[in-house]
C-alpha cells in the first residue's frame, strides 16, 4: 500500500527552483474512496506574478545554453522518471483513479516523451535556401519564443504536461504550469524530478490554483508569450477568446465524439477487444475514449450480442487492485454528468441495454464508480451521440453501407480519433482519407496514441496545433529568416535580380 510524505500531503508551490508554502489550500480527494489525498494550494495571482518574474530572467539563461546541453538535462529527466515509474504511476492511480496497468502506460508515455524530446536537441532543425541574388545565403531557424504558460486537465496529468513541457525546455523556453486542481501530485512529483535533474531555477515553476484565477492570470501576464492548453471544449474557447484579446498565441487540444467504425468483414472478435480498450479504459475519461460504434447492419445483432458477453467481465473498483479493469470516475460533478446523459439517451428514444447506473462497491463506498454503459438503437443525431459525455457509455449506430458509415463519423462538431474495422485494403485508404479526425487507426481502437506521432485533433477539438511529434515544437518557436550578404555591396531582392 502506497503512502504519502507529509510533504505530499501538503503542497506548495514551485517558483525560481523553491518550494513556496500558500496558507489558502482546498482538499484533493481520492476518488477511488472519496477520502482526502492532498492539500493543494489555491494560490492568488501574486504567484503567477513572481513566478513570471523569475521565468522571465531565467529564460534569458536558459536560451543561451547549447540546444544539446538542454537535451542532456532531459535525459536525466526521462532517466528519473525510469528509476521512479513505479511510485509515479501508484501516486497517479491515487489521485486520478485509472487502473495501476493505465497508470504505467501513461508514465511510460512521460519517459518516452523526455527521451524523444532530448533528440530533438541535437535537431531542432531550420531550413537553408538558395537566395535569389548571387553572394547572398538564406536560411531560416527555430526560436524559442520565451516565457510559455501551459494548462493541463486531469485525465493525464503527466502524459500531456510532458507533450508540453518537454518540447518547450529543450527549444529553450521557460515553462509555468498550472495542472488541474483535481491532479496536483503529478505535478508535485514532475517538479521535483526537474529539480532532481539540476534545471536551473526558474525554468520549469508550477502555480496551483483554480482555472478561473490562475490560469487566466497566465493569459493576462504580457510575459507569457504563449499559452498551450488542454481540456474542455467549453474551456478552450473561453481561453482562446481571452487570447484573442491580446494576439497571444494559443494551442488548444479539446473534447472528442470518437466513433470505431465495424465493417461486415471485420474480425468482430478484434473489433471488441478494441472497443472495449477505448471506450471503457480510464473509464472513457480519454479524450480519444470511443463513445460511438458505427457498425454495419449485417453485423450488428452479433456486435451487441459480443460486447454485451465481454462487458460483463470488466470489474470495476479502486484502479490499485490490478484485478480491476475499471476504475473509478474523477468526482461527483463527473458522476453527476454522465446519470444527466442516462436520462437524455433514454428521453431520445435510445435502448439501454447495459449499465447506466452507479456502482457501489465494498468499503469503497463514497468512491465514483459507474457501470460500463451500452445504449442501442442510437441516431447520429441524438445528444447522447454528439456530446462528450466524458464516462464508460457506447452508443451502437446501426449503418447501412461504407459511406454512410464514414459519414456518421464526420457528422459531429469533434474532430479528434476514429477508428476502422475491416479486412477490405481499398476501404482502408478510402477511410484513412476521408475521415475528418486528426488521428486515425486501422484495426486498432479510437486509442493508443505513440509519442514521436503529432497528437490532436480537428474541427471542434482543437484550433490547428498539435501536441507530441516533431509538431509539438511549432508551438514553442518562432521561425526567424536569417538573409547574409557577402558580395561586399548592397543587393536589393526583386529588384537586383540579374546584376
Ligand atoms: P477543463 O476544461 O475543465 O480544465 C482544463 C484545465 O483548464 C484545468 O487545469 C482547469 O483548471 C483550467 N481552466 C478552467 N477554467 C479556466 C479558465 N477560465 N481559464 C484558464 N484555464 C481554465 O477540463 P478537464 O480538466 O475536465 O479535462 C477533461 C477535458 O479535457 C475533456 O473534454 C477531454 O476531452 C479534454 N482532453 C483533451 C485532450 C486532447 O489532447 N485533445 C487530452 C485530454 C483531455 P481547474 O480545473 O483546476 O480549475
Amino acid at each position: 500500500m502506497i503512502t504519502l510524505t507529509n510533504e505530499e500531503e501538503n503542497l506548495k508551490n514551485f517558483i525560481n527552483g523553491e518550494w513556496i508554502e500558500v496558507t489558502n489550500k482546498e482538499k484533493v480527494y481520492n476518488p477511488a474512496n472519496g477520502e482526502v489525498l492532498v492539500n493543494v494550494p489555491n494560490s492568488d495571482t501574486t504567484a503567477i506574478h513572481q513566478a513570471a518574474e523569475s521565468a522571465f530572467l531565467a529564460q534569458k539563461e536558459w536560451a543561451s545554453v547549447p540546444a544539446p546541453q538542454r537535451a542532456e538535462l532531459l535525459y536525466k529527466v526521462g532517466n528519473i522518471m525510469k528509476e521512479r515509474k513505479e511510485r509515479l504511476s501508484q501516486l497517479l492511480t491515487l489521485e486520478n483513479g485509472k487502473v495501476i496497468e493505465e497508470a504505467r502506460g501513461e508514465v511510460q508515455e512521460g519517459i518516452d516523451m523526455a527521451f524523444y524530446m532530448a533528440g530533438e536537441g541535437r535537431r531542432l532543425f531550420g531550413q537553408t535556401t538558395p537566395s535569389e541574388l548571387k553572394d547572398k545565403f538564406a536560411m531560416s531557424q527555430r526560436c524559442p519564443v520565451g516565457v510559455v504558460g501551459i494548462i493541463t486537465p486531469w485525465n493525464f496529468p503527466i502524459a500531456i504536461a510532458t507533450w508540453k513541457s518537454f518540447p518547450a525546455i529543450v527549444a529553450g523556453n521557460a515553462v509555468i504550469w498550472k495542472p488541474s486542481s483535481e491532479t496536483p501530485l503529478m505535478a508535485n512529483e514532475l517538479a521535483k524530478i526537474f529539480k532532481e535533474a539540476g534545471l536551473p531555477k526558474g525554468v520549469l515553476q508550477v502555480v496551483y490554483g483554480s482555472g478561473a484565477t490562475i490560469g487566466q492570470a497566465m493569459i493576462d501576464h504580457e510575459a507569457i508569450r504563449v499559452i498551450s492548453f488542454t481540456g474542455s471544449n467549453e474551456t478552450g474557447r473561453k481561453v482562446a477568446m481571452e487570447c484573442g484579446k491580446q494576439l497571444k498565441k494559443v494551442s488548444l487540444e479539446m473534447g472528442g465524439k470518437n466513433a470505431v467504425i465495424v465493417m461486415e468483414d471485420a474480425d468482430i472478435d478484434l473489433a471488441v477487444e478494441g472497443i472495449l480498450w477505448s471506450a471503457f479504459g480510464t473509464s472513457g475519461q480519454r479524450c480519444t475514449a470511443c463513445s460511438r460504434v458505427i457498425v454495419h447492419k449485417d453485423v450488428r445483432d452479433v456486435l451487441e450480442q459480443r460486447l454485451l458477453e465481454v462487458m460483463k467481465d470488466l470489474t470495476i473498483g479502486d484502479g490499485l487492485d490490478s484485478k480491476n479493469k475499471v476504475g473509478p470516475i474523477i468526482n461527483q460533478a463527473g458522476l453527476d454528468k454522465i446519470l444527466k446523459y442516462m436520462e437524455i439517451g433514454k428521453n431520445e428514444g435510445a435502448k439501454l441495454v447495459a449499465g447506466g447506473k452507479q456502482v457501489t462497491i465494498d468499503n469503497y463506498e463514497k468512491g465514483f464508480y459507474f457501470a460500463p454503459t451500452l445504449f442501442t438503437d442510437v441516431t447520429i443525431d441524438m445528444r447522447i451521440a454528439q456530446e462528450e459525455i466524458f464516462g464508460p457509455v457506447v452508443s451502437l449506430i446501426e449503418v447501412k453501407d461504407f459511406e454512410e458509415a464514414i459519414a456518421a463519423n464526420n457528422k459531429v462538431k469533434y474532430g479528434l480519433s476514429s477508428s476502422i474495422f475491416t479486412q477490405d485494403v481499398n476501404r482502408v485508404f478510402q477511410a484513412q482519407r476521408d475521415l475528418d479526425t486528426g488521428i486515425v487507426y486501422v484495426n486498432a481502437g479510437t486509442t493508443g496514441a505513440e509519442i514521436h506521432l503529432p497528437f490532436g485533433g480537428t474541427k471542434g477539438t482543437g484550433n490547428g496545433h498539435r501536441d507530441s511529434g516533431v509538431q509539438a515544437l511549432d508551438v514553442f518557436t518562432e521561425w526567424k529568416a536569417v538573409y547574409v550578404d557577402y558580395s561586399g555591396r548592397l543587393q536589393r531582392a526583386q529588384i537586383d535580380t540579374d546584376a
